[in-house]
C-alpha cells in the first residue's frame, strides 16, 4: 500500500524527521490561504501515488499566493502522466502547498527491503534529485548501500559512515543521525517495504529536511496496522486492479499487449517470461488461484479483455484443484454474460479434466488455438 507525499510527511514529522512547513489542500481557495500564511513563496506539489512529478510539470515553484492558486487550478482535477504512471496518468485531487526551500544540495536517502540481501538496507547518494535513476544506471559508484541487521537494527556507526560519504561535517552528524534514526523507526514500526526521501535537501542556511517522501507499506503486514488502512486513497488505484482484488484475483496491469490467465503465481511468472520472448510482452500478471469457480474465471476473462492494450490472450492452466473443464466453462460464461471475446485466445491445458476442457472450447464458436506446451504457445502468440 502506498501513501501520498503529504501523508508520508505527517508520519515522518511525528517521528522527528524535519519536513518543510506546509499543508495539503483540495480547493483553490485553501491553496491561496495556505500560500498566504507561508508568505507567498511556495511550492505547489501534485499529490499522486507516483514519482517523476517534477519532470512532468507536477511541481510548481511560485512566488505569490495568486500564482499558487493559478498553479493549483491547473493541477487539481487533471491527470498527471509521469515516467512512473500508466499512459493515462494518475488523478490529482489534492496539492501540497509548502514553504520554498533555499536548496543547497539534493541528496538521496532510502530504507527499503532488499531481495538480494533479504533484509532492510539503507541507500544513500550525494547525487539525489530528479536524475537518481540515471545516476543508478550510469554511475552506480555514487550510490552507497548499507545492510541493516534484522536483529540489532541500524547502528550509529553505520549512519556516521554514510554521513561522511555524503559530505556532512562533524557538526552536522548529530542532526543527520537523528533524522536517519527517525526514518528507520518509521520503517520498522509501520512494517514498511520502503521509506524514500528524494531529495533530502541541505538548505543554504544549513537546515536538513525531507523535501519529498514516499512510504510504502508491506501489504502482508497491513492487517497489523488498522490505523494505517484508512490512509489508503482508492482514487489512485488502477480500476481493473481494484476490480480484480474484489473477486480475489491477483491481477497486476503491465504495459505489454498479450493478456494472460494462469493458475499459480510461479506458473504465471514462467508464462510471462515466455510471452516476453515473443512479443511486446505481457499485458498483465493474473493468477486465478487454486479454488476458482466458473464465475471467477469469467470475471478474470472480462478483466483481461477490458484492457484495450490487449491484442491476444494466453490461457495457461495446470489443472489440479482447479479443473480444466471449470476454466473452459468459465470462459464461455464470460461470453454469455456479455463479454465480447473478439481477440485471439491461445489455450494450453494440462491436468485434471484437461480433455473435457479442451473439448468444450473446441466445440465452441470462439477463436481459440489449442496448444500442448509453452513452445507451441509461443509460436501461436507470434502468429495469432
Ligand atoms: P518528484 O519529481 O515526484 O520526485 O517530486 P519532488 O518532490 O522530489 O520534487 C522534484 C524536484 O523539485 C526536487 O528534486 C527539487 O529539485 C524541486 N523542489 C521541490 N521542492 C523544492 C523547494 O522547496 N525549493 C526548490 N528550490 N526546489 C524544490
Ligand atoms: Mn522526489
Amino acid at each position: 500500500m502506498k501513501l501520498h507525499e503529504y501523508q508520508s510527511k505527517i508520519i515522518l514529522s511525528k517521528a522527528g524527521v524535519p519536513v518543510p512547513r506546509g499543508e495539503v489542500a483540495s480547493s483553490i481557495n485553501d491553496v491561496g490561504k495556505i500560500a498566504t500564511e507561508l508568505g507567498g513563496c511556495v511550492v505547489v506539489k501534485a499529490q499522486i501515488h507516483a514519482g517523476g512529478r517534477g519532470k512532468a510539470g507536477g511541481i510548481k515553484l511560485v512566488s505569490s499566493s495568486e500564482e499558487a492558486e493559478k498553479s493549483a487550478s491547473e493541477l487539481i482535477g487533471t491527470n498527471l502522466v509521469t515516467g512512473q504512471t500508466s499512459s493515462s496518468g494518475a488523478p490529482i485531487e489534492k496539492v501540497l502547498v509548502e514553504e520554498q526551500l533555499n536548496v543547497g544540495r539534493e541528496l538521496y536517502l532510502a530504507i527499503l527491503m532488499d531481495g538480494e540481501t533479504r533484509g532492510a538496507i539503507l541507500i544513500a547518494s550525494e547525487a539525489g534529485g530528479m536524475e537518481i535513476e540515471k545516476v543508478a544506471e550510469e554511475t552506480p559508484e555514487k550510490i552507497f548501500k548499507v545492510k541493516i541487521d534484522g536483529g540489532v537494527g541500524l547502528l550509529n556507526f553505520q549512519i556516521r559512515q554514510i554521513a561522511y560519504k555524503l559530505g556532512f561535517s562533524s557538526a552536522d552528524i548529530r542532526e543527520f543521525n537523528s533524522l536517519v534514526m527517525g526514518i528507520f523507526n518509521v520503517f520498522v514500526e509501520n512494517d514498511c517495504s520502503m521509506v524514500e526521501i528524494n531529495p533530502l535537501v541541505v538548505c543554504k542556511d544549513g537546515r536538513i529536511l525531507a523535501a519529498d517522501a514516499k512510504i510504502n507499506f508491506d501489504d502482508d503486514a497491513i492487517f497489523r496496522h488498522p490505523e494505517l488502512q484508512s490512509l489508503h486513497d482508492v482514487s489512485q488505484d488502477d480500476a481493473l486492479e481494484s476490480r480484480a482484488a474484489k473477486s480475489g484475483i491477483s491481477y497486476i496491469k503491465l504495459d505489454g499487449d498479450v493478456g494472460c490467465m494462469v493458475n499459480g503465481a510461479g506458473l504465471a511468472m514462467a508464462t510471462m517470461d515466455v510471452i516476453g520472448q515473443t512479443s511486446e510482452g505481457p499485458a498483465n500478471f493474473l493468477d486465478v488461484g487454486g479454488g476458482a469457480d466458473e464465475k471467477k474465471i469469467a470475471e478474470a476473462v472480462s478483466i483481461i479483455l477490458s484492457d484495450t492494450n490487449v491484442k491476444k490472450v494466453l490461457i495457461n492452466i495446470f489443472g489440479g484443484i482447479l479443473r480444466c473443464d471449470v476454466v473452459a466453462r468459465g470462459i464461455l460464461l464470460a461470453e454469455k454474460e456479455g463479454v465480447t471475446i473478439d481477440r485471439p485466445i491461445i489455450v494450453r491445458m494440462l491436468g485434471t479434466n484437461a480433455k473435457e476442457g479442451l473439448e468444450i472450447l473446441s466445440d465452441s464458436n470462439l477463436n481459440v488455438t489449442l496448444v500442448d506446451d509453452l513452445g507451441e504457445a509461443a509460436a501461436a502468440i507470434a502468429t495469432a
